[in-house]
């Protein structure tokens, strides 16, 4: 049986309860029905049964997935983990949720189906997370809460931040320590921001200029080097930049792999299939069908014209693009189709973001050469003291 995993981006909802500015969700009142969850398990484990896969990760996202209530979770799970188990495979879940409706109640649920870790986002400083009522302070403040409870629970959290202008004004060092000393955490990763689907309103404060930010995250990656890393602060995608350069089995975003059509794909309450949650909730030209309605996801994903497109794309971008001369095409491989396609109205081109990847791999590659020459035993992998993190970078 194969070491693969796949991942499934899982939108039981697109409802949330709160109001971000750069959101690229439709938040229909919609929920998957416990009464679809053997179906939609069934055509997934039919999928990795035939690809030979023994284990499928389920990331559990919205909307706002404790809108389901714990309840839910507790019986979709199990149901989904007998099915599973019944024909040999396995599920592993995770959670990303906006924490804004944690209470203990969850923390069955969260220990026993999610192994005691979550994943939630702030961005510093917040100026684009606001409640219904009530602007990004009175979000911050609440989440705040929310972190400090489920801390204090003894759950492992990680948290993914946006970039936007105020992320840049504040620079590097003001927002490392807002992270890892005002909020105590020891796993954060930075987003690349895109304006997806209705976010497009606010597309203004998200495109940023692209030497400040590439001048941006190396700066963060200095600050990084300097104080967490080594030092039990895991920071993506940094850390696993510096795996990959020190030799180190590593696991890049989405954005830098060969192909994520090989590895991923997101499903919502309706059953609708595509590449990850930007593509389900914001473009609905690039779907690949309905896990619900279509009876064989193996045969759906293999012929679905929506998905041509992502097998195609690398080959394309060799043709059409630089990316063939670039030293970090084994790393980047074009980038991500959303942040292309949502900039350029084509995924058929390289990621807008280049330079500033660039930016980044030659930082990471500068600090792996050091830390093999200073320390010849550097293959041994640090710890990680983080949760699982998100497969891909749509998430806002
Ligand atoms: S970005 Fe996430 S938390 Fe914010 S409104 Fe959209 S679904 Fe809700
Ligand atoms: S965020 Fe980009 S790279 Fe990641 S799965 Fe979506 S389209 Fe692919
Ligand atoms: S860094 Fe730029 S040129 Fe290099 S592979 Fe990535 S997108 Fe292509």
């Amino acid at each position: 049986m194969s070491n693969r995993v796949f991942s499934v981006i899982l939108l039981p909802t697109a409802e949330c309860n709160v109001a971000c500015t750069y959101c690229f969700e439709h938040k229909e009142p919609h929920r998957l029905s416990l009464g679809l969850v053997p179906r939609l398990t069934g055509r997934l484990l039919d999928h990795i049964e035939h690809e030979g896969i023994k284990e499928c990760e389920i990331y559990w996202q919205g909307g706002e997935v404790m809108i389901m209530g714990p309840a839910w979770f507790v019986e979709a799970g199990q149901l989904m983990d007998a099915a599973a188990a019944a024909r040999g495979r396995r599920f592993t879940h995770y959670l990303q949720t906006n924490l804004i409706s944690y209470t203990p109640v969850w923390n069955d649920v969260l220990f026993n189906m999610f192994g005691g870790s979550l994943g939630t986002s702030m961005d510093y400083p917040n100026d684009h997370r606001k409640l219904f009522k009530g602007g990004p302070a009175a979000y911050t403040t609440l989440w705040t809460q929310r972190l400090r409870e489920a801390q204090a629970a003894g759950l492992q959290i990680g948290v993914i931040a946006v970039l936007h202008q105020g992320s840049l004004e504040v620079g590097p060092e003001a927002f490392y320590r807002y992270y890892t000393e005002e909020l105590g955490l020891t796993s954060f990763q930075v987003n690349t921001p895109f304006p997806g689907g209705p976010a497009k309103a606010v597309a203004a404060e998200f495109d940023l200029d692209k030497v400040a930010l590439g001048e941006f995250l190396g700066g963060l990656f200095d600050v990084w080097m300097e104080r967490g890393h080594g030092r039990g602060i895991s920071l993506g995608p940094f850390d696993e930049l510096i795996h990959h350069f020190t030799g180190v089995p590593s696991r890049l975003p989405c954005i830098w792999k060969e192909n994520c059509s090989n590895q991923f794909i997101s499903i919502d309450a309706k059953g609708t299939v595509a590449q990850c949650d930007c593509w389900v909730t914001s473009y609905p030209e690039s779907f690949f069908g309905n896990v619900l309605r279509d009876p064989n996801l193996t045969d759906m994903l293999s012929t679905s014209p929506g998905r041509r497109q992502f097998v195609e794309r690398p080959k394309h971008l060799v043709e059409h693009e630089d990316c063939l001369e670039c030293r970090f095409l084994s790393i980047c491989h074009g980038g991500c189709p959303v942040r292309t396609y949502s900039a350029l109205g084509t995924m058929l081109a390289k990621d807008p973001y280049c330079e500033v990847y660039k930016v980044i791999f030659a930082r990471a590659e500068k600090y792996g050469r050091a830390l093999l020459l200073s320390q010849p035993g550097a293959k041994a992998p640090p710890p990680r003291s983080g949760p699982a993190r998100l497969p891909t970078a749509a998430t806002p």
